[in-house]
Parts: C-alpha cells; structure tokens; sequence
C-alpha cells in the first residue's frame, strides 16, 4: 500500500494514517495506539525519533501526518481540543501586538480573545469579515494576526480568503483560518495563502461525537518550528487514544460529509419555501450573500445550516417537537444536531452583540447527520406545523 502526491483526498481520508514508517513495519490497517509516555534509547549518545509521549507519539504522528497531507500542508499538530489548537496557535504573539479577528467567531475563540489574550497587553479589533475594506480599516502597524473563520457560525457569512491573505501579506501579519466547518474536502486555506488552518476535529473530522480533538496545520517550515515549539512546551496535547478515534473518524469523512451535504441541500431549500420561516442561512443558496465568493473557493457547500423563526417561543416549540435531531451544542457529527446559539455556541457573548451579529431569538442551526432526508424534512414539517400555530396563538392572545 502506498499514496500518490496526487491521489484524490478520498483515497489520503482512508490510506492516509497507515502510510507512514511506523505501519509500513507491521502491515497493520489500523494505526495501533501506542500507551508508552516514554521510549527507551538505545544509545547513550543518540536518541530515536521519540523520547516522551508529550513531544512525540507515533499514534498522534499519524494523525498530524495526516491532517498536514489532506490541507496540503507540511506539519500538523493535534490538541486536546479545538480550543487548545486556537490558544495554542495565538501563543504566537507578544505583549504589544494587535489582532483582528472575525465578529462572528466561534464563541470559544471570543471567550478568549476578550479574556485572556488582553490579560498579556494583546489588543484586539472585531471586524465584519464579510467587508475586506473594513478588515483593511482594522489594521493597525502592530497587527500579527488576521484570524478568519469561513463559513462563520452560526449564520454562514462568508469570507474572501484569498482577499484576506493579500491584505495581512502587505502588512507582514500571518492569516489563521478556522477550517471546522468545510474541512480539508470542501476548502483547502493552505493552498490560498492561508498560514495556520486550525480545526475543532471534534466535529466533522471525527464525526461521531466521540471525542474532543484539535488540530493544527502549517506550510512554512520556521512557522511549523514555532508552532511545535509551543504544542510541547504549552502540552496541551490530544492523548493516543483520542488520536486513534480521530483517525478512524476522519476515513469516512468523504463519504459522510458528501452524503450530509447532498441533505443539507434539500433541507435548506425546504426550509426556505416554508412560511413560518423568516430567512434560511446556507451558503449553497445562490441567495445567500456570499454565495458567488463560497463556490469560489472551495468544492462543497457543506452541512451547516441556521433558519429564523419569527420568535423565542415559536423556536422552542420546533425544539421540543423534533424527533430526529439532537438537541445539544457541537455539530459535524452522524446523527443530526439541532442547536440554539443564544444560549448554546453563543452564550458567552453579551446580547447585543449577538444581536447585533444577528444571532437573535429566533435563529436555530441544523448540523445535518446522516439520517434518511425525507425522514429530516418529515420531521421538521410536522414540528414547524406546531410551531406555526404557538406562533398564531400568541399572536392572536395580544
Ligand atoms: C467547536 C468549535 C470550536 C472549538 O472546538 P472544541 O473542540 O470544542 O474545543 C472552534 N471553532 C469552531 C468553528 C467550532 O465549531
């Protein structure tokens, strides 16, 4: 067994963990989770490719070997979460420096931009990343990073990356992209200019809900160093065994993401014909106003997607009639997930910010599975005709 440079990521998703040193040894199919924290040297004066768990495993070679080849990148790093990788990656930066960053990030990344980072004198701006002359207003001389996430959560804005990239290049700053939403089948930053693409692999990398996982990925060989600097000395880590879930998870990620998407598609397009529904969010939707850049840079539209109901109550009526969805925060995985940003993904964030990055009331995201979708869109038929009428009960009591 062997990979080719240019084999299509489909075929690196399956071969990809096994193609290394350690498992062209054994012929195992499947990478063994090597439980060792140390490594005995053989040589006084010379030590073998690892010496403690925390700097090098080779389950968690694997796993990074692999991330690095499906983003077309160098060198890749996998955390004990999403979070660490993000934290990890701004570990970059000095007191004195300046970020900018999405507004609609992923709350986690706002809970500690807002809270930490400023503890260390790192400033920073929020910009509607949707506007590349407001990014380019943002930038201030001491800017190092310009942090993107696209499509953004919950509500699908998109980014122009390569847009993005010249902007931080003329101004020597470094671009990180938060990947979780497209994964390396759909968008490829790396090959855009991009420097760190960064994963929350708890969701469409793993896809089973199973484990919470982080990676990271470099191109620049000086940027990979200092990344894998601060992995070992910082040590937060994605332990074997996660690192084994994660890299059987990532095999099917072509065919499951290609299948949920194919749903989300029909879902979207449901929900957008629907009467009690205000707007649907969904970057496969020429409507949708970063349509024209999403196809442009990348290969699918993905299974993420939010919808406006008119009210609070009208959304927890659908909440509490669905059937098939989870109710429950995180996404990417095989069953469907239905979640409320307000005060799920999003409840770190003060209300009129979240108002003001519409994420009202309202608003519901549907991370779409891999149940049957007529199943889904029978479900949220019956649920919305529930909601339809708490919304006219309510209205009609006024
Ligand atoms: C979940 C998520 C994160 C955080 O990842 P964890 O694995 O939960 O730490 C970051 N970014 C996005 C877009 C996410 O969805």
């Amino acid at each position: 067994m062997s990979l080719n440079k240019d084999d299509q990521l489909e075929t690196k998703f399956i071969h990809g963990a096994t193609s290394g040193p350690y498992e062209q040894k054994t012929g195992a199919v499947n990478v063994p989770i090597y439980l060792s924290s140390t490594y005995h040297q053989d040589k006084f004066d010379a030590f073998g490719p690892f010496d403690y768990s925390r700097s090098g495993n080779p389950t968690r070679e694997a796993l990074e070997q692999t991330i690095a080849q499906l983003e077309g990148g160098t060198r890749g790093f996998a955390f004990a979460s999403g979070m660490s990788a993000i934290t990890s990656a701004f570990m970059l930066l000095s007191a004195g420096d300046h970020v900018v960053v999405t507004e609609d990030v992923y709350g986690g990344t706002y809970r500690f931009v807002t809270n930490i980072l400023n503890k260390f004198h790192i400033e920073y701006t929020f910009v509607d990343m949707t506007d590349l002359a407001a990014i380019k207003d943002a930038v201030q001389p001491n800017t190092k990073v310009i942090y993107i996430e696209t499509p953004s959560n919950p509500c699908l804005n998109i980014t122009d990356i390569q847009g993005v990239v010249e902007i931080a290049k003329a101004n020597d700053a470094l671009t990180f992209l938060d990947n979780t939403f497209m994964t390396p089948l759909y968008q490829q930053p790396l090959g855009l200019g991009v420097d760190i693409v960064l994963h929350s692999a708890t969701k469409f990398l793993s896809g089973h809900s199973d484990v919470i996982a982080g990676l990271a990925v470099t191109k620049d060989e000086a940027l990979g160093d200092q990344l894998k600097f601060i992995q070992n000395t910082f040590g937060s880590i994605l332990g074997a065994q996660d690192s084994y879930v994660l890299i059987q998870g990532m095999k099917t990620l072509g065919a499951r993401l290609k299948q949920s998407t194919e749903s989300a598609e029909k879902i979207a397009n449901f929900l957008n014909g629907h009467p009690l529904i205000e707007e649907v969010f969904y970057p496969g939707l020429t409507t949708h106003q970063g349509y024209e850049t999403h196809v442009n840079q990348t290969s699918g539209h993905g299974a993420v997607l939010s919808f406006r109901l008119p009210t609070k109550g009208a959304a927890k009526a659908l909440v509490e009639q669905t059937r098939l969805p989870v109710f429950a925060v995180s996404l990417g995985a095989v069953e469907s997930i239905l979640s409320y940003p307000a005060t799920m993904s999003h409840a770190a964030m003060p209300p009129e910010e979240r108002e003001k990055r519409g994420i009202s009331d309202g608003l519901l995201r549907l991370s779409v599975g891999l149940e049957h979708v007529d199943d889904l869109i029978a479900d949220l038929e019956q649920a919305l005709q529930v909601a339809s009428k708490q919304v006219a009960s309510v209205g009609s009591s006024r």
